[in-house]
């Protein structure tokens, strides 16, 4: 049997989603079954009758921090729906770099357990009793985990099977090769006194693969070094 690729995702905003991902490319993937949504209302597994899933920090300070033992009760009933192999990750400003190549790795698996933090985040204990991963996406910080958590689901979703119409394109975009995208254009031809390059107007196939090397080389040097540097040392 063969399992689809799901994103669970714990929350306490769960009418957040699907959101974005219920439209387009998304969306139309989800409606077909290409991927499954499961939302867990964190407060489902609040112990109090306001159902609260947070309290004030030890040591004092601003803010509220979601409490261990409820956010932990909500990891482990996720992670008893999904194989035993599935990413738990938490969505923090504090975490690894969310990169293309993770969306690769998380798209070839069977999913992921995404927690979104609120308030300050998430009580430190919960992470190191369960192992969990924090990842970034991006220096900024999100008022929620949810904002990340789509994005996230979004970049992997796009890259399974079947879900891209034209899955050629998945291999020259930014990234697939550690380098920013080529310039791209469409009718008018001439546009505003702006024409489009000759060359990919000549129909030399082998020449406009040249040209848009060229073109992803020069933009990635001069807007990313940090990527051309890495690519560079291989
Ligand atoms: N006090 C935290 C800090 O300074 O690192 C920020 C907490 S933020 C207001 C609330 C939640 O938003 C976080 O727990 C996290 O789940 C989410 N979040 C904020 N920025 C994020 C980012 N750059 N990437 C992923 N999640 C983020």
């Amino acid at each position: 049997m063969t399992t689809i690729w799901r994103a669970s995702v714990l929350t306490i905003f769960p009418d957040m989603f699907p959101g974005p991902l219920g439209m387009s490319l998304a969306g139309k993937a989800l409606s077909e079954g290409k991927w499954s949504l499961g939302l867990t209302d964190i407060r489902d597994f609040a112990t109090d009758k306001h159902r609260s899933v947070d309290d004030t920090p030890a040591g004092g300070g601003a803010g509220m921090v979601m409490r261990a033992d409820i956010a932990a009760a909500a990891v482990d009933a996720a992670r008893a729906a999904m194989p035993a192999e599935t990413a738990t990750l938490y969505l923090s400003p504090r975490g690894r770099p969310f990169t293309q190549a993770r969306a690769r790795d998380l798209a070839s698996g069977p999913g992921g357990i995404l927690l979104c933090g609120r308030f300050e985040g998430s009580d430190e204990r919960v992470l190191e009793a369960r192992d969990i991963e924090e990842i970034s996406i991006g220096d900024y910080v999100l008022s929620g985990g949810e904002l990340g958590a789509m994005v996230l689901i979004d970049a992997c979703v796009r890259l399974l099977p079947g879900v891209a119409g034209n899955e050629v394109s998945l291999g020259d975009e930014s990234f697939a090769e550690g380098l920013l995208e080529y310039p791209h254009f469409t009718r008018p031809r001439d546009w505003e006194g702006r024409s489009i390059p000759e060359v990919l107007l000549s129909g030399d196939h082998r020449k406009i693969a040249e040209w848009r090397r060229e073109q992803a080389e020069k933009l990635t040097k001069t807007r990313r070094p940090d990527l051309w540097d890495r690519k560079s040392k291989g």
